[in-house]
Formats: structure tokens, C-alpha cells, sequence
């Protein structure tokens, strides 16, 4: 069998071995598939400062036009990578091969073309918008970049999540220190291959691998040479780096976790509904932030929605990520497992029925040394049940029935986490007027994880703070510069 690659950090446009190692790990079987470099203390100091020293350097001078080619040329990278980007993602996450074809990688593109064409089209209102005041001073505003960036992101959605931060940070004209997760290095060690073919200048864009605590996540996060930090993952995680940004008081934006819930009314394209259901809570295995682990079905179709749901999750195939016939894939470790699972154990201290799954699936063959579980359908808890208000972020999902709209309203927005919300209704003015009084960041309607990325997005409460997605994401990415001139 071949030796597991070596995956190095990516400093001041140069790869950079570390002495300090650690395995990356397939979910699917146990194999270790590669060996990863971790950043030790001295090496994220060096990639801040090689930021830093790339934002005085010829990136300054470049148009926005001039960056959104280049951002362009990293599009075509990925593009012309395609398969490598597939085989990074399925490796590191054993996820379905079609789900990284048709979500992961082209979302990754998307995101770079995406901020190329709006940093270079945007009309005056982002540039040099005038306010003017009579004949006495006139004033303008200058659009800069913020400066050095701090990227972290999770495993869930590897490249999707990291390219969502870094195209707009460079179509604004920053530099950028990117950290992945250490469950997933591989495609953003590919992007920084990508990067260097593109013709960034050195220190544009460094990467980093390593761990949170006390490794390259919190260098990175304490570091008082950052300007901004933008971080994907847990609300746990995003309270403490709030913490450390606080100190120089930096520049946050956070997308974190949720709880998130979907109504079905009686009204509802019953069969939309249920795929609709399906797809929401177990796409990816449940791992998306977006997932919906609270079902509140109007009492008049539950038991007709709930019998229909349990026959499709009994159905769902669980496979190795190359079978045409998967549904699911592991989850990402075994460590989350051992999460996931002890989430199902206190469902049923707590009074839950198992509707469906609930345990580890045999298989008698190699992926018995993965980190699968069941897809899992619970009911009869609660709302105030841990279950049924704490993030899993695991395939399953609670069903409640509900009588009355007002009653369903007021618990969905009973959640500390406040990201997304599904309406499945055929009643449109319903459906607007559900819409407005659901206190979350998104609300889909007769779809889900549908995104126009010019649109906000984030969450409130636990689930985030801030906005990105269009120009939000160059509001953040940029600070704004009032000139006032008499005349
Ligand atoms: P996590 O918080 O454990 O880790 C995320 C990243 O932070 C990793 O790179 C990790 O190494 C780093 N990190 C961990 N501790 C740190 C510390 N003390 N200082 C600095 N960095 C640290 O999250 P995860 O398990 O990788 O991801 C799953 C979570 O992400 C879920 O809660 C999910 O809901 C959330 N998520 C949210 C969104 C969103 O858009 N709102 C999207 C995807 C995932």
C-alpha cells in the first residue's frame, strides 16, 4: 500500500514542513490517508507576518478589478482540479462521492467567481459614495481592506465553508491566515496549491493546520497581529474566540450552530414535504448547520407524516462514498460518534420513542472500523427536553405534532440558537406571515439549503453574530474611510 501523504502548511507563498505531526483518519474505515504538518506557535507568527507584509506589497495596488481576475483564475484552478477536489473531500470525510460532485466543489467555484464578479461590478454605493452638503464641505468614503484576516472553519463542509470567507477577504483586498479543521485538511491544502499556480502575490494567502486549544486555532485566534477573525463551528468555540478578540478589540463574525426546526402544515404538498424533511435533516449525514433536528407536523397529518418519514429513513442506504446507491455516509470521526450516540442514549432517559434507528449499524465488512451511525427518528419528548433544545449535529431528528400556528410559533422560537427555519405550507400569505415572526437568520419555504449567495446570511443568538453573503460579506471584509473636505 502506498505511504500516506504528507500535508504541510502553506506560508509567505512557500511550503513549510513542521516538526510536529498528526494523522488525518477516513471516517469510512479507520485508515489513516495522511499525515498532516501542525503549526506550532513560531509558524502561525510567521504567517501573520508574512500577511501583514503582503498587505504593503504590490496586492495593495491592484484594482478590483485586477484581484477579481485573479480570484477568476483560482475559480479555473478548482475547476480544472475538479476531480482532486471530489477525492480530497471524500477522503477526509467519507461523505456520498455525488454530494462533493454536485455540492461541495461546485460551491467552491462558485464562491470565488461569485465575489470576483461583485468587487468588480459594484457600482458607486461600495466605493466613493459622495455627500455632498450645500456649498460648504463635501464628503466622501474610501473603501479599505481591514487589513489581516483570521480564517477558522469546521469539517462539515470543508471547502464550501473555507471558500465562503476567503473569496470575499481577497476580493476586498485583504491577506488572509486560514486554518481548516484538523479532520479535514486535504482540499484546502489543494486550494493553496491551487492559489500558488494563480498568481497571488507571496502572503496573500497562508494556510495553517493544527488543532483549537493550544495549537494553531488559538495562536491564531490571540494573535495581536490579526485585524479581523472570522470563525465557523461550535456557539462553545465562538465564545472563546469573542474572548480573544476582545483583546485589541477585533473585528468578529461568527456562524455557529443551531437547532433548527421544520413546520409542516396540514396544507403542504404532503410528498414535497416528507423528501423535503428527509433531505433536511439527513443530508450529510446531518452534519450542516442548516440540518432541521426539531419536526413540528399539524396534528391532522403527524401519524400519516410520521409512518411515511420512518419508511424512508428505514430505507436510507448507508455505503461506502463511491456506491451510486448512498444515501449516507459516517460521521466524521469516531470521537463525534461517541457524541452523536450518547445524544441518542439520553433521547430514550428522557422519555423518547424510537421511530426509527437509534444505534450503529453492522456491516461485516471494513467500514464496521468507521464511524457510521443510524439515521434516527425520535418522538414524544418534550420541548423541554436536552434532546430536543441542544445541538446534535447528527443524523436525526425529533417529530412533535402541533394544533395551532400561533402554538407552533411560539416553540420554534423557544431555542437559544436562532439560524434557519423550513415552512412547509401551500398557503402562500401564510407562509409570508410565519416567515416574518420566526426569529432566525433564514427561513426557506417549501424548500431547504436553496441560497442565492448575494443574500444575508447568519444567525442570531447562539448561532452567530453578523452577516455574510454579497455585500455583507464585503462590509465585513472592509472598513470604511470618511474624507470631509471644506470648500
Ligand atoms: P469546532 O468549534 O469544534 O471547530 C471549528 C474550528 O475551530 C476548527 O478549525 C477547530 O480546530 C477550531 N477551534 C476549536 N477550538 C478552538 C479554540 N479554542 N480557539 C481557536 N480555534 C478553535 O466546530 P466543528 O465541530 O468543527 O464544527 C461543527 C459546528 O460548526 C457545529 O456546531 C455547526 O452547527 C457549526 N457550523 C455552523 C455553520 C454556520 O454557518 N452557522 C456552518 C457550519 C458549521
Amino acid at each position: 500500500m502506498a505511504k500516506p501523504p504528507l500535508l504541510r502548511c502553506f506560508v509567505d507563498g512557500q511550503w513549510v514542513t513542521t516538526k510536529q505531526r498528526f494523522p488525518n483518519i477516513n471516517p469510512v474505515d479507520g485508515q489513516v490517508v495522511s499525515h498532516v504538518c501542525e503549526a506550532d506557535a513560531q509558524t502561525v507568527s510567521r504567517a501573520v507576518a508574512a500577511a501583514r507584509a503582503a498587505g504593503q506589497g504590490p496586492w495593495k495596488t491592484l484594482t478590483a478589478n485586477q484581484r477579481a481576475a485573479i480570484l477568476h483564475r483560482i475559480a479555473d484552478g478548482i475547476e480544472q482540479r475538479f476531480e482532486e477536489f471530489v477525492a480530497a473531500e471524500v477522503l477526509d470525510t467519507g461523505r456520498p462521492v455525488h454530494q462533493a460532485r454536485t455540492l461541495d466543489v461546485p460551491r467552491g467555484i462558485a464562491n470565488f467567481r461569485t465575489f470576483a464578479d461583485l468587487v468588480s461590478t459594484a457600482g458607486s454605493e461600495m466605493y466613493d459614495s459622495t455627500a455632498p452638503d450645500g456649498a460648504r464641505v463635501i464628503s466622501y468614503v474610501n473603501r479599505k481592506p481591514v487589513g489581516t484576516v483570521g480564517i477558522i472553519c469546521p469539517w462539515n463542509l470543508p471547502l464550501l465553508l473555507l471558500t465562503w470567507k476567503v473569496a470575499p477577504a481577497l476580493a476586498m483586498g485583504n491577506c488572509v491566515v486560514v486554518k481548516p479543521s484538523e479532520e479535514t485538511p486535504s482540499s484546502a491544502t489543494l486550494l493553496a496549491d491551487v492559489i500558488r499556480m494563480a498568481g497571488l502575490p507571496h502572503g496573500v494567502f497562508n494556510l495553517v493546520h493544527g488543532f483549537g486549544p493550544e495549537s494553531a486555532g488559538e495562536y491564531l485566534s490571540t494573535s495581536p497581529d490579526i485585524d479581523a477573525l472570522t470563525f465557523t463551528g461550535e456557539s462553545r468555540t465562538g465564545t472563546t474566540i469573542m474572548k480573544a478578540a476582545a483583546e485589541g478589540i477585533k473585528k468578529v463574525s461568527f456562524e455557529l450552530g443551531g437547532k433548527n426546526a421544520a413546520v409542516v402544515f396540514a396544507d403542504a404538498d404532503f410528498e414535497a414535504a416528507v423528501a423535503g424533511v428527509m433531505r433536511s435533516s439527513f443530508t450529510n449525514s446531518g452534519q450542516v448547520c442548516l440540518c432541521s433536528e426539531r419536526v413540528y407536523v399539524e396534528r391532522s397529518i403527524y401519524a400519516r407524516f410520521l409512518a411515511e418519514l420512518k419508511k424512508r429513513c428505514d430505507a436510507l442506504v448507508l455505503s461506502y462514498p463511491q456506491d451510486p446507491d448512498v444515501d449516507m455516509g459516517p460521521l466524521i470521526s469516531h470521537a463525534h460518534r461517541d457524541k452523536v450516540l450518547s445524544y441518542y442514549q439520553l433521547a430514550q432517559e428522557e422519555g423518547a420513542t424510537v421511530i426509527s434507528g437509534g444505534g450503529v449499524p453492522e456491516f461485516g465488512d471494513d467500514r464496521d472500523q468507521g464511524a457510521y451511525v443510524q439515521p434516527t427518528i425520535f418522538a414524544g419528548l418534550p420541548d423541554s427536553a436536552r434532546c430536543v433544545r441542544e445541538e446534535i449535529f447528527g443524523p436525526v431528528c425529533h417529530v412533535a405534532p402541533f394544533d395551532t400556528e400561533d402554538e407552533v410559533i411560539a416553540r420554534v422560537n423557544d431555542s437559544a440558537y436562532g439560524l434557519a427555519a423550513c415552512i412547509w405550507s401551500t398557503k402562500l400569505s401564510r407562509a409570508h406571515q410565519v416567515a416574518a415572526r420566526l426569529n432566525t437568520g433564514i427561513v426557506w419555504v417549501n424548500t431547504w439549503f436553496t441560497r442565492d449567495l448575494r443574500t444575508p446570511f447568519g444567525g442570531t443568538g447562539l448561532s452567530g453574530l453578523g452577516r455574510e453573503g454579497g455585500r455583507y460579506s464585503l462590509d465585513f471584509y472592509s472598513e470604511l474611510s470618511t474624507v470631509c473636505i471644506k470648500l
